[in-house]
């Protein structure tokens, strides 16, 4: 079975550089946790800021909420 990428995407509250990955379920885990809430550094300007996973990767999120 092939395993299911989710695209995360977020923008930099600070520069609104856009910020866009694709990550398997282990990577999001391992780089982020289960939590509801995502610490991204931007790729620009190098600021850190909290985003909601609901809004970046809406896709994770529910898969995450089912596996619970
Ligand atoms: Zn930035």
């Amino acid at each position: 079975m092939a395993k299911r990428k989710y695209k995360m995407k977020t923008a930099c509250p600070q520069c609104g550089c856009s910020f866009a990955q694709v990550l398997s379920p282990e990577e999001i885990k391992e780089r982020y946790g289960d939590v509801p809430n995502v610490e991204i550094e931007c790729g620009e300007c190098t600021a850190k800021y909290l985003t909601d996973m609901e809004t970046a990767c809406p896709e994770w999120d529910e898969e995450c909420k089912m596996q619970k």
